[in-house]
């Protein structure tokens, strides 16, 4: 069993609709279609009311137990392989330092966003336990048993944050208090610190305070599109789903409140119909506010209504993350960048020897996220292949090394 998966459209120098790089106007999500009812909210999962017998990896040829969080999550295929529920090997990793967990619900996600694998329309294709989210498997496992097997190996644990990925369903504010009461119960702080990634549409600022209180360290929201016209078309009206652009800004905002400096982030997704002067503004406003922003490069992940659309060209997304570490972590602004008439850096503001310095360093083009124990700047989100195949690798979730600096500049086309 491995974790690599060479599936879905491979990233190449062309962006969508033959353009150089993935603009607006060629960047449109399918439209849902609604499940029949006999297949809505987890209803054949409820039907055949399977007892889960401790951990399950994703099967498509049987039935998929009824699981349900608080008892039961789900978990990154990196994470698993780490923990030891699964066996496997990742390309050039020996583990993953995040502990990526995932609620889980018969009825799955509520909300529909047009690039992922977890979106409510696929509840006639594959029950929710069952589908792929950023390109992997996420096998569930009772969350007394993760407790226990981090509890044991304390200090020793190869784990350097966990994380508590919420989803939009009625149950997950209250499921994840108590996900975060059992694992505090257990494990510290100096142990592990806490990340939320968070669902805005259900929560209010009382939760922010409930999830802050009880130690969870960093708290983050996934915008994941960059504008507010990519958020109503990929998130919200445009596919049915939920969420709005003014609602994610709201959390956002108590969470810098709440957690304060430094402590607050937003995800987001590059290369769905933004320019990229639009993201790196965004990234400003949330260094500006005292945040990070963690990036995904968009990847069509397979069975989403994205999954007809090409990954994000490689010169647009080395750009982009050049420029975000940039800014979020050498202090240069985007106001010191320039930018051509279609929004694509021209200048990273940075004399060229500078440049090259960062460039040759290599962490800009790891994997950007909450940090772990080895330095602020390097993710203990590391996300192995989660926004590509390994075979032309978007975020590294290792040290580059010479060689990948080498093609690295040659995607940056310097
Ligand atoms: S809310 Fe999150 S998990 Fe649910 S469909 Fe949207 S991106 Fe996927």
């Amino acid at each position: 069993m491995t974790c690599l998966k060479p599936e879905g459209t491979l990233p190449g120098e062309t962006g969508a609709g033959g353009g150089d790089f993935n603009a607006f106007g060629a960047m449109q999500p399918r439209s849902p279609s609604e499940a029949p009812k006999d297949k809505r909210n987890g209803a054949s999962v409820k039907a055949n009311d399977v007892a889960p017998g401790g951990a399950y990896l994703p099967n498509y040829n049987m039935l998929t137990p009824n699981m349900r969080s608080p008892e039961y999550v789900q978990m990154s295929t990196a994470a698993a392989i780490t923990l030891g529920i699964m066996p496997g090997k990742m390309y050039r990793c020996g583990c993953t330092r995040c502990l990526n967990l995932l609620l889980t619900y018969p009825e799955g996600c509520r909300a529909n966003c047009a690039y992922c694998g977890l979106a409510r329309h696929r509840e006639a294709e594959r029950d929710y336990a069952d589908r792929n989210f950023i390109r992997v498997d996420w096998p569930a496992v009772p969350m007394d048993q993760v407790i226990d097997i981090v509890a044991n190996d304390g200090e020793a644990t190869p784990f350097h944050r966990m994380c508590i990925s919420m989803i939009t369903h009625p149950g997950s504010d209250a499921d994840t208090v108590t996900v975060m009461r059992n694992w505090r119960e257990r494990i510290t702080h100096d142990i592990m610190p806490v990340s939320i990634l968070s669902n805005p549409t259900t929560m209010t600022r009382g939760d922010v305070r409930a999830l802050h209180d009880l130690g969870a360290d960093i708290f983050t929201v996934a915008l994941d599109a960059a504008t507010p016209e990519l958020f109503d078309r990929t998130r919200g009206r445009g596919v049915n789903s939920p969420h709005s652009w003014k609602k994610y800004w709201e959390i956002l905002n108590d969470a810098r409140d709440i957690f304060g400096a430094q402590k607050f982030g937003a995800h987001i997704i590059v290369g769905m119909g933004e320019t990229e002067h639009d993201v790196l503004t965004l990234v400003q406003q949330l260094v500006d506010l005292g945040g990070h922003s963690h990036m995904f490069c968009f990847f069509p992940e397979k069975g989403s209504l994205m999954d007809h659309l090409p990954a994000t060209p490689r010169d647009q997304w080395r750009r982009v993350q050049l420029a975000r570490y940039l800014i979020d972590c050498y202090g240069v602004r985007v106001d010191q960048m320039s930018f051509d008439e279609e929004g694509r850096v021209s200048d990273f503001g940075l004399a060229a020897g500078e440049l090259d310095t960062v460039i040759d360093a290599g962490i800009a083009f790891r994997t950007s996220g909450c940090p772990g124990k080895f330095a602020e700047d390097i993710s203990a989100c590391d996300r192995p292949y989660g926004d590509s195949p390994p075979s032309d690798i978007a975020s590294y979730p290792f040290q580059p090394i010479k060689k990948d600096i080498t093609k690295i500049r040659r995607q940056l086309k310097l």
